[in-house]
């Protein structure tokens, strides 16, 4: 029998329980209901997370449960030995939207991350048979908490307990095209880096700094892997963010909204690629892309089209952006706001830290990125009215701080 108890009993309960790996805010979620969630009291909250990014479609969108439901009923699982036909028809999409040609199917982002890399090096090993090639890439960048993806994330807080990391890897400078050629070797197999950081405080890479690292690449027959985990699937107003620079990546990374909440991710590569990297044995999983996995996939990316999920981040991101914009000038404890489409960051010159937890307080949920910087990451079906209702609880927490 399950018993009732109140959210502070499930909290401690699960303190007890849980590996102490998260400092959770105080608050238990029960369900969600468009671009709102409530916890187990029935408490109402604006949500501006998504889940991370994750739910753009909103809670409880009934064509999204109904198409789980349904392959529910036929077939969740039957691993990569056999095909299903919800894997190939999502290959089928992501290949159209991406203009990519091979694809991988993972269950989370550091999956593809590792999959990414395993690409990149088993190239490089086919052209020269050496093993001793290295990868560039970008201090404060964040691509997983595997071994591989912790090794090429740019945050040597996260890797220092781990150590040693995978080898042959060289930090450059995000938007310093001079700081990525002095890390150029005649060993440099691949260049990753998030289009637009995500987790390291909402930093787009300049079209120029992407520019010029595509030609070096193609120069050198360097592989350029975009992470677009976060930063992909509508978010900045393209499907993928590098598709505003018409900067193609070799191979490319997505997760997070991909499967809105069924854990999946993917990486996609050219066909050049493709064709001389990884093959039969090389790599595998045993979920990845699953009919159940595959059935988001695919439900998420029609109603990508359908609702015309990019215009609405185009039209409502940029009234975000305008209404953050106000409020970095008004306050001066904010010192900017940067970011494209629906993924924002409000930089704050202290901790931003209580500011959210008013904010939970008076019902919007908000995270950050990095101590000093607000996330905005919400559903990809908000509208201005929600995009008001948010700034206007936030201004609430701010206002207390200014003198
Ligand atoms: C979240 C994220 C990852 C890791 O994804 P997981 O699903 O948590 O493993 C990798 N890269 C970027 C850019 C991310 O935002």
């Amino acid at each position: 029998m399950v018993i009732k108890m109140t959210q502070s009993q499930y909290i401690e309960e699960a303190e007890k329980a849980l590996l102490h790996t998260y400092n959770r805010y105080q608050v238990v979620l029960d369900k969600g209901e468009g671009v709102y969630l409530y916890d187990i009291d029935g408490k109402k909250y604006l949500d501006f997370c998504a889940g991370i990014a994750v739910f753009a479609l909103g809670y409880h969108n009934k064509r999204y449960d109904d198409a789980l439901k349904a392959q529910i009923d036929k077939v969740i699982h039957t691993s990569n030995y056999y095909y299903n036909v919800p894997a190939i028809e999502a290959a089928k999409k992501l290949k159209a939207v991406s203009g990519m040609d091979r694809v991988f199917f993972t269950n989370s982002g550091a999956e593809a991350v590792e999959g990414a890399i395993k690409a990149a090096r088993k190239y490089a090993y086919l052209k020269d048979g050496k093993t001793d090639h290295e990868i560039i890439a970008m201090e404060h960048s964040f691509h997983g908490r595997t071994m591989g993806a912790l090794s090429v994330t740019g945050n040597p807080k996260y890797r220092e307990a781990f150590e040693p990391m995978i080898g042959n890897i060289r930090f450059a400078k995000m938007n310093d095209f001079d700081s990525v050629l002095a890390n150029v070797t005649d060993r440099t197999c691949a260049v990753i880096l998030e289009t637009v950081q995500g987790e390291g405080g909402i930093f787009p890479a300049k079209e120029s700094f992407l520019k010029n690292i595509k030609a070096l690449c193609e120069e050198k027959d360097i592989l350029l892997i975009l992470d677009e985990i976060q930063c992909g699937m509508g978010r900045t107003g393209e499907m993928f963010a590098w598709q505003r620079h018409g900067v193609k990546p070799d191979i490319m990374t997505t997760a997070k909204a991909l499967g809105c909440g069924v854990p999946v991710g993917a990486f996609l590569m050219t066909e050049k690629v493709g064709t001389a990297s990884l093959t039969s044995g090389d790599h595998g999983t045993t979920y990845g892309g699953n009919p159940l996995a595959a059935a988001a996939i695919n439900i998420v990316l029609d109603l990508f089209e359908e609702n015309h999920i990019i215009d609405n981040v185009k039209e409502t991101g940029a009234y975000l952006a305008m209404r953050l914009d106000e409020l970095a000038a008004r306050y001066d404890c904010i010192s900017e706001r940067r970011g494209l489409g629906l993924m924002q960051g409000l930089v704050f010159k202290n901790p931003v830290g209580p500011v959210i937890t008013r904010a939970l307080e008076k019902g919007l949920i908000l995270i950050n990125a990095g101590a000093d910087i607000i996330r905005f990451v919400p559903p990809l079906v908000i509208t201005k009215e929600h995009v008001d209702e948010m700034t206007g609880i936030l201004e609430e927490c701010i206002g207390g701080q200014e003198p």
